[in-house]
């Protein structure tokens, strides 16, 4: 028997089938595919994906006693990697491309996403993960919202997202207290272009560590020397949540720009 499911990791395991078919049908597995599992858990979803023969599976899991059971269970059918997604080297990516999916754990899925932002190694045909369904707002938020703020740009850059479905907490063992989201990431084939994507990291960060206050005080503390407003048609007197996903990357742009 398994030890009881660990809340400091997130564990809360999908076991509604229907559910677990969606998601591996929306990651549309061909033979030929490279595919990478986030916290595979208890093997719901790994079970799923072996079925559609990729070519190859690897999985991350930073729970030893869940991944040695994986690895009986699936023995060389997949690779597993025990260890922390956010301490996976870059090195890792190099080279691959992969179909990601993940039920992830909700305390890091913030940070997993923005790494898989701004990694510029990471090369994917598609993501399909699981998010509290709040942090799924968060991402496909729309300009002028509350939610509307860094992970909506990030992602954005990168990403063309669809929400796929909301899932019930009865979907899981435990059940969380929140509902989930499912999103689908497919990459941009033309991505605005940025030298350093850390910059992004770094302008939406100024700019909405304060998300109250008014545009000016980011925009200074950014840019030493003057700032053009009218040249970007927006307004010192705007709220982070006011300026469009493509005025933040011509803003970085333009950050990049005053650093030569
Ligand atoms: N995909 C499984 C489990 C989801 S629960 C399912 O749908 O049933 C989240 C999983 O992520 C757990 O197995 C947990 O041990 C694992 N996990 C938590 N933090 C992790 C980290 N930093 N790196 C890799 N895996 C992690």
């Amino acid at each position: 028997m398994l030890n009881r499911p660990k809340k400091s990791l997130g564990q809360n395991f999908l076991h509604d089938q229907n559910i677990l078919k969606i998601i591996v049908k929306q990651g549309n597995i061909k033979n030929n595919d490279q595919v990478l599992e986030i916290g595979p858990g208890t093997g719901n979803l790994t079970a799923h994906i072996i079925s559609q023969k990729p070519k190859k599976i690897f999985l991350i899991e930073k729970d030893k006693v869940l991944s040695n059971e994986l690895k009986k269970r699936f023995e060389s059918k997949v690779e597993i990697i025990t260890n922390d997604i956010l301490e996976i080297s870059s090195d890792f990516y190099k080279n691959k491309n992969f179909i990601i999916f993940g039920n992830l754990p909700y305390n890091i899925s913030t940070k997993i996403l923005t790494q898989f932002c701004l990694d510029e190694f990471l090369l994917v045909t598609k993501l399909v993960l699981m998010f509290q369904k709040e942090v799924a707002d968060r991402i496909i938020a729309k300009v002028n919202t509350n939610k509307y703020g860094r992970l909506t740009i990030l992602a954005n850059w990168k990403f063309n997202i669809k929400k796929i479905c909301d899932v019930s907490p009865n979907s899981f063992f435990p059940k969380p207290k929140v509902q989930s989201s499912i999103l689908e990431f497919l990459p941009k084939k033309k991505k605005f272009l940025i030298k350093d994507p850390k910059n992004i990291g770094k302008v939406t960060n100024v700019f909405f560590s304060q998300r109250r206050k008014m545009i000016k005080k980011p925009i200074n503390i950014l840019f030493k020397k003057s700032f053009d407003y009218s040249k970007f048609n927006i307004n010192p007197f705007d709220r982070p949540q006011n300026i469009s996903i493509e005025k933040y990357f011509e803003i970085t742009k333009e950050f990049e720009n005053s650093l030569s």
